[in-house]
């Protein structure tokens, strides 16, 4: 019941959100109370500290006492709770949901918006202030950015890729339908003069990065994850234009050579990365490339094979990859590569995007590596440092809180409680015990 009420009042303060146009009803001032602050440089518990706000930004953190409170500041009191920077999630797909195969033929472009809206809302409470989204179809992906940024609905601030760069008949086609039918992947380009113009096209049509697919995937047919698909060639180019445009490049990539290749050419971030092998470990250290595993979506997609009526061929692929990926990627963790958090989720249902930490851990990370992967590693590879991840003077007032400590128990993080972006308050579990500090 408890429950239900706080779903009303969050429907109640999103209803004001599009009313008043979102960012209209916060606050000039914000002061947040909180009794723990979870410093996510140093795994350090500060107590007794408080937040303040101006114009959607931090403005000062520190002790308590210290604390200089404009006379009039909106105060939040979270006395008993833990405080972090909003989490950050470097790999979803908030337009698309847990359909696979040929259920995806299904959706229409203007369906896969609103898909996305639902979406972006779920994960926005969830903890997640801030996506890297990588691949939607039709730039609903922009639209959905565009949406958020305007107030007209709540999600998490989002940096998008547009369609994803891909060969012909390669992880990012579609390969469903037989000749007759002509269907090609919006992203679907070929030799150094398509893929150049394929990166034009896309951030003429608004996007933030270039999401490219370097090699087979496990949820798409008729290809290898361990196959190379890109030519180190094209590779060079997509990267080439895309930096000089501006937009960094994320690599979907399984098989060693396609992410040996991926990361010579200069990508900023592997995905999933799970035959990566020591070459491929050695090269990511010297270019200093992320990896961005994603780990928990191996763990739901067994547990559910039996509901998500996923097709022999993939599931038989995703038996096959997973439990590789899992030693590799421990493998690579071990060596010290670079790592931000990305959860892959679509491919399982979104919001439960923080069970990729306790996968994390299990596989190696220190609960900090996995809190500072999804805080000041991913705001690094967006390129926003000291805008999102961090709660430093100077960022956006993304805070989130919850029970305990999470640098002892990273699972208190699937549990967040309370969620603000940019000084405006989404979810607060914990006003019952509004105090007056
Ligand atoms: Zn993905």
């Amino acid at each position: 019941m408890k429950r239900l009420l706080w779903v009303l009042v969050g429907i109640a303060l999103f209803g004001l959100g599009v009313q008043g146009r979102g960012y209209a009803q916060t606050p000039k001032h914000v002061a947040v109370h909180a009794g723990h602050v979870y410093d996510v440089k140093t795994g350090k518990m500060l107590s007794d500290q408080t937040i303040v706000i101006e114009d959607g930004k931090i403005t000062s953190v520190g002790p308590t006492a210290e604390a200089r409170i404009p006379a009039d500041a909106e105060r939040i009191d979270l006395p008993n709770a833990t405080v972090l920077p909003g989490l950050i999630d470097a790999h979803t797909h908030l337009t698309m949901d847990p359909k696979f195969g040929y259920e995806q033929l299904a959706i229409s472009t203007p369906r896969e918006a609103l898909i996305g809206a639902k979406n972006a809302r779920i994960t926005l409470l969830a903890g997640f202030t801030t996506v890297r989204n990588v691949g939607a179809s039709g730039f609903t992906d922009v639209a959905l950015r565009d949406a958020i940024n305007a107030g007209d609905v709540p999600g998490p601030r989002m940096l998008v890729s547009g369609p994803l760069l891909g060969i012909t008949g390669g992880h990012c086609d579609n390969n469903m339908l037989p000749y007759e039918y002509h269907a090609v992947g919006d992203g679907v380009a070929d030799g150094i003069a398509a893929v150049q113009h394929k990166v034009r096209e896309n951030i003429k049509y608004g996007a933030d990065l270039i999401k490219v697919c370097a090699t087979g995937g496990v949820l798409s047919f008729g290809d290898n994850p361990q196959a190379s698909q890109y030519t180190l060639e094209e590779m060079k180019a997509i990267v080439a234009d895309a930096h000089r445009l501006g937009r960094k490049v994320a690599a979907h990539a399984h098989g060693s050579q396609g992410i040996l290749w991926a990361v010579e050419a200069g990508v900023d971030s592997i995905e999933h990365g799970s035959y990566i092998d020591d070459a491929g470990i050695a090269a990511m250290k010297q270019h200093g490339t992320y990896l961005v595993p994603t780990l928990y979506l191996g763990d739901w997609m067994i547990e559910n094979a039996a509901q998500t009526h996923l097709p022999p061929p993939l599931l038989a692929k995703a038996k096959e990859v997973i439990p590789e990926a899992r030693k590799n990627i421990a493998h690579a963790f071990a060596s010290g590569v670079k790592v931000a958090f990305g959860t892959d989720a679509a491919v399982y249902p979104h919001g439960l995007n923080a069970h990729e930490f306790p996968v994390m851990v299990q596989l190696g990370l220190t609960p900090l590596q996995a809190i500072q992967a999804a805080t000041l590693n991913a705001a690094d590879l967006m390129g926003w440092p000291g805008k999102v991840g961090t709660l430093d003077p100077g960022a956006w007032g993304d805070i989130i809180a919850v029970d305990g400590d999470p640098g002892k128990d990273v699972t208190t993080l699937e549990r967040v409680k309370f969620v603000m972006k940019g000084g405006q308050v989404i979810r607060n579990d914990y006003a019952a015990q509004k105090g007056n500090f």
